[in-house]
C-alpha cells in the first residue's frame, strides 16, 4: 500500500512530490507520457520568482525533481490508466499492475491542442510541431508561422526568430490575447510579421510529404491566400488530462478537475493541482502553490485517516 502517488511532473506534480517528500511519504511519482510537463518545452521563464535572469524550463524543472528525490520521492516512468475507489483506499492501474494506494495526487497538467485541420496527424512531425523549442533549430534560414495569438505563440514566435528568416504569427483576430509585455516584443520584432484574422483552413505539403506552404481564409473579406512556410508551430492552448478520470471525478465542460475545499476532488483521499484543474491562471508558480497545497491537503487527510 501506498501512502501517496502522485501522478505527473510538471511544476505542480514536483512541488507536490517535494513536499510529501519532506513529510517522509516517500512518494510514487508518475512520469506520465509528457515528463516534465509544459515547463520542459518551452525557453526562458523570466516570471518564476527567485532567478533574476530567468531560468531556462527544462533546468527549473530537473533542479525540482533532484531536489523531491533528495527528500525520497520515488520517480517512475508509467502512466496512470485507471483508477477506482476500493473501501477506505484507492486503486490505481499503472502501466500493467494494480497498486493500492491511500491518497492520489492529480497533477497530469494539460497538453497541446491541435487545429482539427485535415492530415493533422500525418503531418506532426513533418513541418508540423507544437514545440517550437523542441523543432525550432531544424528549421534555420526559411520562413515558418506559429498560430495563435496567447503568451505561448508570442513566446514560441520570438524564439523562432532565432532561426528562421522570417516567422509569421497567423492570429485570428484583430488584437493578441498575450499579456501585455509579450505582445509588445513581439510586434516590436522585426522579424515578425502578424497576419491578422486569417483563419487556418488546409496545410500544403510537397511531393515528399513535408510542409510546403499554409492555407490561410480572412475572417473579414473570406479571402483564401497561401503562405509559403517549411513549418507550422500550433500554440493554440491546451487540454487538460482528465481521461482515465472521467465518470469518476467531478469536472467542468472542458474537462478541467473541479476542486472544493482546497485542493480535494468529489472523491476523498483524491486532490487535484496545477494546470488539470485551473483554467484561469495557469502559471509555473500558480501550479507550483497548488501542488504545495495538494500535499498538505493530502498529508492532513493522512493524519485523518491513519
Ligand atoms: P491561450 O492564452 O488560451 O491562447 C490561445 C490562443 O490561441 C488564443 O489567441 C486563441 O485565439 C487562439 N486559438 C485557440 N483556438 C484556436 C483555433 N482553433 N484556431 C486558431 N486560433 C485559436 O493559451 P496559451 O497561449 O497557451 O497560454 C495559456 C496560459 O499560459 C495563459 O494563462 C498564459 O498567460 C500562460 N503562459 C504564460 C507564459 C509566460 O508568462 N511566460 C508563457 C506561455 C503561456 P483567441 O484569442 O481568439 O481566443
Amino acid at each position: 500500500m501506498e501512502k501517496m502517488i502522485i501522478v505527473g511532473t510538471g511544476c505542480s506534480g514536483l512541488t507536490a512530490a517535494i513536499y510529501a517528500a519532506r513529510a517522509n511519504f516517500a512518494p510514487l511519482v508518475l512520469e506520465g507520457h509528457e515528463p516534465g510537463g509544459q515547463l520542459s518545452t518551452t525557453t526562458l521563464v523570466e516570471n518564476f520568482p527567485g532567478f533574476p535572469e530567468g531560468i531556462d524550463g527544462p533546468a527549473l524543472i530537473m533542479n525540482m525533481k533532484s531536489q523531491a528525490e533528495r527528500f525520497g520521492a520515488r520517480f517512475e516512468y508509467a502512466t496512470l490508466s485507471e483508477f477506482e475507489k476500493a473501501g477506505d483506499h484507492l486503486r490505481v492501474k499503472v502501466d500493467d499492475r494494480w497498486i493500492d494506494t491511500q491518497t492520489l495526487v492529480i497533477a497530469s497538467g494539460a497538453s497541446a491542442k491541435w487545429l482539427g485541420l485535415a492530415r493533422e496527424k500525418e503531418l506532426v512531425g513533418h513541418g508540423l510541431t507544437s514545440c517550437a523549442t523542441c523543432d525550432g533549430a531544424f528549421y534555420r534560414n526559411v520562413p515558418v508561422c506559429v498560430v495563435g495569438g496567447g503568451d505561448s505563440a508570442c513566446e514560441e514566435a520570438n524564439f523562432l526568430t532565432r532561426f528562421a528568416s522570417k516567422v509569421y504569427l497567423i492570429h485570428r483576430r484583430d488584437s493578441l490575447r498575450a499579456s501585455k509585455i509579450m505582445a509588445d516584443r513581439t510586434l516590436a520584432n522585426p522579424k515578425i510579421e502578424v497576419l491578422w484574422n486569417s483563419i487556418p483552413v488546409e496545410y500544403l505539403s510537397d511531393s515528399e510529404g513535408e510542409m510546403r506552404a499554409i492555407k490561410l481564409q480572412n475572417s473579414s473579406s473570406g479571402e483564401i491566400s497561401e503562405l509559403e512556410v517549411k513549418c507550422v508551430f500550433v500554440a493554440i492552448g491546451h487540454t487538460p488530462n482528465t481521461i482515465p478520470f472521467r465518470g469518476k471525478l467531478d469536472m467542468d465542460s472542458d474537462g478541467y478537475l473541479l476542486q472544493n475545499n482546497g485542493t480535494h476532488t468529489n472523491i476523498s483521499g483524491v486532490f487535484a493541482c496545477g494546470d488539470v484543474a485551473d483554467r484561469t491562471y495557469r502559471q509555473a508558480i500558480t501550479a507550483a502553490g497548488q501542488g504545495c497545497a495538494a500535499a498538505l491537503d493530502a498529508e492532513r487527510y493522512l493524519s485523518h485517516h491513519p
